[in-house]
């Protein structure tokens, strides 16, 4: 599959410090310093496009650390944004806030030194830089937000769901009806659904 992406407008605000509004970034500077040099990337980057079963309803914004090593980069640094969930008990939309934590090296596909192609195959689960010496995280990026998607997501611990009589949210104040006109087959129903809010 083909994916577009764009190169950060990177912008350097002090020594060091640079910002960053994509998940990929050009480090050809920083592969030509010396080990132990390093960026600090304030990232605030837009929503990636998740398909359509998922999507991301805040920009991804944090703070990255990019490390020269004897090898390639050390990338480490937290990155914030939130998806859209619809809770399992009121069927309410809410927004779930994704963290994500990085701490990755990231080798050069091509040898700095020789010109020559790394040989991927030697390490092939490593995250790799790409021809143009930039460091793409967008595949990171979206690995972490898919997997923080639970099965059962719930908009609070104590949601207490629907009303089995009026299909209201229980969260939502008093009913103008008697808990005894339960029809005594929803009242199994909500034994199960009790059950299932203890789980
Ligand atoms: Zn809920
Ligand atoms: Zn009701």
């Amino acid at each position: 599959m083909v994916r577009e992406t764009s190169t950060s407008t990177t912008r350097q605000t002090q020594a060091n410090q640079y910002k960053a509004d994509a998940l990929v970034f050009n480090v050809a500077g920083l592969l030509g310093e010396p080990i132990g040099s390093v960026r600090d990337i304030s990232v605030s980057s837009p929503p990636l496009d998740l398909g359509p079963d998922l999507t991301q309803s805040r920009d991804v914004e944090g703070d990255l650390r990019l490390t020269r090593t004897n090898r390639g980069l050390l990338v480490s640094g937290r990155l914030q944004t939130a998806i859209e969930v619809t809770c399992a008990r009121c069927l309410r939309e809410f927004e779930l806030p994704v963290d994500i934590e990085l701490e990755d090296e990231a080798l050069p596909s091509i040898d700095l030194v020789s010109g020559q192609p790394a040989d991927v195959e030697a390490e092939p689960d490593v995250l790799r830089l790409t021809d143009h010496h930039e460091l793409d995280l967008e595949g990171e990026v979206r690995d972490a937000v898919v997997l923080a998607e639970p099965m059962a997501p719930v908009c609070r611990e104590d949601c207490p769901g629907l009303c089995l009589v009026c299909g209201r949210e229980l969260a939502s104040g008093p009913h103008d009806h008697q808990d005894d006109e339960i029809d005594p087959r929803l009242e199994a129903l909500r034994g199960i659904l009790d059950e299932q809010g203890r789980g």
